[in-house]
């Protein structure tokens, strides 16, 4: 490659991260409004503890949460984790889809459906639920994203259908105390988003890393058995694994030498 289109690919690249922080920092506004209430689109944004209005300065993503110390300027409580969690993890995540997509229809759903699904990962990790909306939302969203990518109605059925009865299953059998019904729809959001093929490895990703995660926390003592899993954030995190790299992760597994 010459080096003056390395240098356009780099500056487009640097504007698609930028893009990826803003709309982090409008996620995470759609997080507080779902979960506190407030238009989404009105009202300038405040510190939720002193409730002063936000200075243009505090709200550059990133950059003002380390210029702040992670603290807010006028009453110096801490500003949460979240927020610069999700600007960075949405700016990532959106260059990665950007390198594999181009700008096209395919980068642009899967974007969307990226952001369904951080909303989801962020709102279940901190608050415990699964917002139906969100779901509902990015159930359309990534059955138009796998039409575009080719993927058969017979796949996506199928995938939706191990999605519903593998939680499902677990809901009758513990009478809800394992499962809620929330889980029950994000089961069938990864069918749809994934085909059958991709649902089954995010359900085994999340299990498995839900496993490690837990046990770890009960080891070091930073959790009980019997607390609850936050686990649409597992369920989201394995989505957007198998989203990006089902297709080498299964084609990784097929080779290992392995009985099953
Ligand atoms: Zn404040």
């Amino acid at each position: 490659m010459e080096s003056s289109s390395v240098a356009f690919q780099l500056v487009v690249n640097f504007g698609v991260v930028l893009f990826g922080l803003a709309l982090g920092s409008f996620l995470n506004v759609v997080i507080y409004r779902l979960m506190h209430g407030g238009s989404v689109a009105l009202g300038r944004s405040a510190c939720p503890h002193c409730k002063k209005t936000l200075a243009p300065a505090d709200l550059i993503p990133l950059a003002s949460f380390v210029a702040l110390g992670g603290r807010c300027r006028s009453c110096k409580k801490p500003i949460s984790w979240q927020y610069p969690l999700v600007e960075f993890l949405t700016a990532v995540l959106t260059l990665v889809l950007w390198n594999a997509y181009g700008l096209t229809l395919e980068w642009a759903l899967a974007v969307a459906l990226l952001a369904f699904l951080i909303v989801t990962f962020t709102i279940d990790l901190r608050y415990r639920v699964i917002l139906d909306g969100v779901v509902f939302s990015a159930m359309i969203v990534a059955t138009l994203l796998s039409l575009v990518q080719g993927r058969t109605a017979e796949s996506l059925l199928l995938g939706a259908g191990i999605g519903f009865a593998f939680f499902f299953l677990q809901y009758a059998i513990s009478k809800g105390r394992w499962i809620g019904g929330g889980d029950i729809r994000l089961g069938v959001l990864i069918g749809l988003a994934l085909g059958w093929k991709g649902a089954l490895l995010a359900l085994v990703l999340a299990y498995l890393s839900g496993s490690v995660i837990a046990i770890t926390l009960v080891a070091t003592k930073k959790r009980a058995w019997k607390d609850p899993i936050p686990f649409g954030t597992f369920l989201t995190a394995a989505t957007v694994t198998a989203l990006l790299a089902g297709d080498q992760i299964i084609a990784w597994y097929l080779k290992l030498p392995l009985l099953f």
